[in-house]
């Protein structure tokens, strides 16, 4: 028995795909950090994107909206942290639940054969699955013990 109708996904295909991902900006050392700025600015004064937004590393390039299995946690709504197992090692992501498929100011994460699709708000939610406020919820997991509980995260 689910508590909350919200946690219930609806009936849907899977149509997984394998993405690379990069580690959220806020952990990568404070000199590559700035690099990746630097790049972004060269990128906004660039004239080569006519009427689209240039990229930008965290929206575009670092960590993927949407369910995931592995990847990268992304850090939305708080400052990133480790998350430690109670043994001492450093949890990994395992499954990323996510309230939306992509996010409405950038559409690169968006399946190519959705982006037609892209305006509709229904079509980036195909779960149904509501998390927090419309937030994403990871579950870490211990790479040296697979026993070891799992711990979650809410962003
Ligand atoms: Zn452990």
């Amino acid at each position: 028995m689910v508590g909350d109708d919200e946690y219930v996904p609806e009936p849907c295909i899977l149509h997984p795909e394998p993405v690379t991902e990069h580690e959220y900006i806020g952990l990568l050392d404070p000199g590559l950090q700035e690099r990746i700025y630097g790049w972004e600015d060269g990128q906004a004064e660039a004239d080569d994107f006519e009427d689209a937004e240039p990229p930008r590393y965290q929206t575009d390039l670092s960590t993927a909206p949407g369910w995931k299995i592995g990847g990268y946690a992304t850090w939305e709504t708080s400052d990133p942290y480790e998350v430690v197992c109670d043994c001492g090692t450093p949890m990994n992501p395992l499954l990323t639940i996510a309230s939306t498929e992509w996010e409405d100011e950038t559409i690169s994460w968006t399946p190519v054969e959705d982006r037609h699709l892209a305006e509709e708000s229904e079509a980036n939610t195909p779960t149904r699955v509501t998390v927090g406020r419309d937030g994403s919820l990871s579950i870490f997991t211990c790479p040296s013990n697979p026993t070891h509980a799992h711990q979650i995260t809410l962003q």
